[in-house]
């Protein structure tokens, strides 16, 4: 193939994507464009260092940035893809100039989901996805600050957690009964809500939002019980959207996200989809799956490049993330669906904070979480992807501190 191959999205699939295209020896055209002016970056400092003022700006980026230029990569950034046309092979920029692609991959990613209340677009109401939003962020939280957090989940957490960190007062109100509930299941869902307790953070759980108040600025958060709490900052982190619209337009096929097939193909062959916007066949888990992660990006971008230059790979990697929360560090990785898992199997006493947790269903781990433990989430992977051939492990040892995880598999 001569290209040229064209990435439609500059986050770090994109980014990778473009990367591994010249490591594997494609010396054919490569544009990748951004929507953002911010060259490639990656998300999760912005939720976590990069707050908190401890990680500098700079080691946010995916690459240098003479690295585009070095590699023959045609960085298109600020330019919004308004259209894509199969039949044509070419996409529209900013409703204009229209590119011709041989290949095209969509790593467009995803877009927060916005609350709808009365009041929500007051000052002082924040979202935390792209980098000049952690920047607004980062001059808004200050020690003393009311802040409030809407949404219980990754960013909401992080967010709270960073916040107090910087001395501001912190609500949280989530919907559901726990945080990350519908990710991590009850059992360790209590170690966060007794986390962010533990560290001051005031929980409002069960509770939803009826109106952000304010005359110009947020003054309060009015909840559906009607009691106000007090905000000079709202945060709001209630999930995402997959950023599927030139798909539709397209014509492919999507379902919560592109859909594409376990080499990241598309129901076009000469498109390709990875990210936060691919809903792709994983061989390991048996189904399709779309994953918001990090991990997921960065392992996607490679993959579906490779499979683009003809490779014969296949997408079987278990999902993973990480996060960190004051001085609780984890990595996760698997996946159970709510009620999915018959019991969690602890090694380690949660309540130290430091453990590994196993999601376990008929004596098969399905997901493992290593808390303030290091080194041992390859261990984890393998007995995941055990699991999921349908391999089970002996329960007791898989809870004892004094049994290495890889003699459970021998
Ligand atoms: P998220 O993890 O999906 O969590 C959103 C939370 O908001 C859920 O608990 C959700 O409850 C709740 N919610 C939904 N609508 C609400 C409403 N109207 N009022 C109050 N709560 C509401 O999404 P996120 O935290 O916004 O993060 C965005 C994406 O970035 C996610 O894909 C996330 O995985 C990713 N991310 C990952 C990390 C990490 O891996 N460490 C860090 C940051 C962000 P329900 O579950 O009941 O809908």
């Amino acid at each position: 193939m001569t290209g040229p191959i064209v990435i439609v999205g500059g986050g770090l699939a994109g980014a990778k994507a473009a990367e591994t295209l010249r490591d594997a020896g494609f010396d054919g055209p490569i544009v990748l464009i951004g929507e953002e002016t911010e060259r490639p970056y990656e998300r999760p400092p912005l939720s976590k260092g990069y707050l908190l003022g401890a990680d500098p700006r700079e080691q946010a980026f995916v690459h240098d940035e003479d690295f585009y230029a070095a590699h023959d990569i045609e960085l298109r950034l600020g330019v919004r893809v308004t259209m894509l046309d199969p039949a044509a092979h070419t996409v529209t920029l900013d409703g204009v100039s229209t590119l011709r692609y041989d290949k095209l991959l969509l790593a467009t990613g995803a877009r927060v989901r916005t609350l709808r209340v009365p009041g929500a677009d007051l000052t002082g109401v924040h979202y935390l996805r792209t980098l000049p939003e952690a920047d607004e962020l980062r001059q808004g939280i200050r020690a003393g600050a009311r802040v409030v957090v809407i949404g219980a989940g990754w960013i909401g957490l992080e967010t709270a957690a960073a916040a107090r960190q910087l001395g501001a007062e912190v609500t949280v109100i989530e919907v559901d009964a726990l945080p990350l509930r519908r990710v991590l299941g009850d059992e360790v869902a209590r170690i966060y809500a007794e986390l962010h307790r533990d560290h001051g953070v005031d929980l409002r759980f069960s509770s939803g939002v009826r109106r952000i108040k304010g005359d110009g600025a947020v003054e309060a958060v009015v909840l559906e019980d009607d009691i106000e709490v007090p905000a000079d900052l709202v945060v709001v982190g209630i999930g995402v959207t997959p950023a599927t619209e030139l798909a539709d337009v397209a014509g492919l096929t999507v379902d919560n996200g592109v859909v594409t097939d376990a080499q990241l193909r598309t129901s076009d062959p000469d498109i390709y989809a990875c990210g936060d916007v691919a809903n792709s066949f994983n061989t390991l888990l048996g189904r399709r799956i779309r994953v918001e992660h990090w991990g997921n990006a960065l392992s996607g971008g490679p993959l579906a490049a490779r499979a683009i230059l003809g490779q014969e790979v296949v997408y079987d990697q278990p999902p993973y993330f990480y996060s960190d929360q004051y001085d609780l560090g984890m990595e996760y990785a698997g996946y159970v669906e709510p009620g999915g898992y018959d019991q969690v199997v602890f090694r380690g006493d949660p309540a130290t904070r430091q453990f590994l947790a196993f999601w376990v269903r008929d004596g098969r781990v399905l997901a493992g979480m290593n808390a303030n433990i290091w080194e041992v989430n390859d261990a984890i992977q393998e007995l995941v992807r055990a699991g999921y051939r349908g391999r089970s492990v002996d329960l007791a040892k898989l809870a004892d501190p004094d049994v290495p995880l890889t003699e459970l598999l021998t």
